[in-house]
Parts: C-alpha cells; structure tokens; sequence
C-alpha cells in the first residue's frame, strides 16, 4: 500500500488542527487539502481512503492528468498560478486559490461568462510584500475587492496567502492575521468571502489559530516530495 503512514500522520494533523482551533478563538470548521504534487495518481487514491476529501495541485497539467487518471470523488483544488490562456481549464477545479493579477480575473471572468459558468476563487494576497510571491498587496486588494464585485461570472469566495519561508512566529501571526483582514475586506465590498486557505505543513498550526479554513498540506501527510 502506498503511504502506509498517511492514516496515522491525518489523525496527529487532525489532533493539532482541533487544539488550534481551540487555542485561537474562531471558532471556524477547517478543511484539509492534501496537496499531491510530484506523486503519483496513488496519492489521491491514497488520501480518499484515509477519508479526505479536498486535494489539491498547484500546476495544471499534473493536476488534469491525476484528474483522468483516477476516478475518486474528490474536490479539486488548483492552488497554483495560473497562466491567462489556461483559464479553460478551471471548469474542472472547485476551487481556484490564486486569483493573483487583475488581468488573470478579467480572463477567468469572460471565460466563466462564455461557458455560462461560474468560478469559485479565492484572492491571493502578498501580506508580506515579497517581490518573489504573486497576489496583491495592501492596499491594492482593496480596489480589487471593489472591481471584482462587477465581475459577475466570479464568486469570490475569500483569500489565500503563502507565508514567506521560515519566518519567526510573530512575523507568521501577522502574515495570516493581514490576510484574515484582506478577508473583512472583501465581506465589507459585499463578496460571499468565508474561506481563508494559509497554513502549510511547517505553519498550519499557527495559521488555524488566526482562523485559517483551508490547510493545504504536502510534506505533512506525504513525506518529502521526491525530486
Ligand atoms: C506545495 C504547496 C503546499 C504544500 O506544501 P507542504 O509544505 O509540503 O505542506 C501548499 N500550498 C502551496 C501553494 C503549495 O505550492
């Protein structure tokens, strides 16, 4: 059996994510994503059978391939960038972590408006400011939350952001308590926006704390990634 250790690493995981809740006073339900990138379609198998039911892929390609390769019912999550002439492809995700440029939500709108669908997204948003990491900083998710209201073919559902690498605990806590902000941002603007997704393997605890619904966990629940 692939991952024979993936039952007993969710149930710690789960453990860790209750005590979190508990600790940080949001009283929220938290959702885990098992991101299985680099491995093989027997991860997704493998994270239905432990009884999840959200993965999560940050590249396209790999993501459909596992899509067609086993048939699971799973939520499908893109948690990765996504290139503008690619957006075709979000008719077969749940959710979409990474609305990052206004350019990319113009597309995804007019894509979602000729398939006579609507995308469920999340604004990625950059609390640190880091030149490497996409998605918008304060203050200009502000004037994104106002335009996004007339982008009628996107529903946006709340904010995602990645925590800079191993940063100390205090600068992690205000990571995910400004992008918990970028959420009251959108509510205010009149967005359906419930879902905050941060927290990875090495910061979910803290990011449950400061009220996090969706984890996105690789390495936690898988091992390392091969290379
Ligand atoms: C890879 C990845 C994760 C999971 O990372 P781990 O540290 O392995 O848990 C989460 N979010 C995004 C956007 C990723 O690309």
């Amino acid at each position: 059996m692939p991952f024979p250790e993936l039952a007993d690493r969710l149930l710690q995981v789960r453990e860790r994510i209750d005590s979190a809740v508990r600790r940080g006073g949001h009283g929220q339900t938290v959702r885990i994503i098992a991101v299985t990138k680099t491995h093989g379609p027997d991860s997704v198998q493998a994270a239905v059978d432990a009884g999840l039911e959200d993965v999560g892929e940050n590249r396209v390609q790999e993501a459909l391939s596992k899509m067609d390769a086993v048939s699971v019912p799973v939520r499908w999550h893109l948690i990765g960038h996504l290139q503008r002439n690619k957006v075709k492809s979000l008719l077969r995700f749940n959710l979409f972590h990474a609305l990052d440029s206004s350019r990319l939500a113009d597309a995804v709108n007019e894509m979602g408006r000729a398939a006579d669908r609507t995308v469920d997204a999340l604004l990625q948003v950059n609390v640190a400011g880091e030149e490497s990491k996409g998605g918008f900083a304060e203050p200009d998710w502000r004037g994104e939350a106002e335009r996004l209201k007339a982008l009628d073919s996107i529903r946006v559902r709340g904010v995602m952001t990645i925590a800079p690498l191993d940063a100390d605990e205090r600068t992690l806590r205000s990571v995910f308590a400004g992008a918990r902000a970028a959420r009251d941002v959108l509510i205010a603007a009149g967005h359906e926006a419930t879902e905050l997704s941060m927290g990875m393997s090495n910061d979910y605890e803290i990011a449950v704390e400061e009220g996090a619904t969706f984890v996105r966990l690789g390495t936690i629940l898988f091992g390392a990634r091969p290379a």
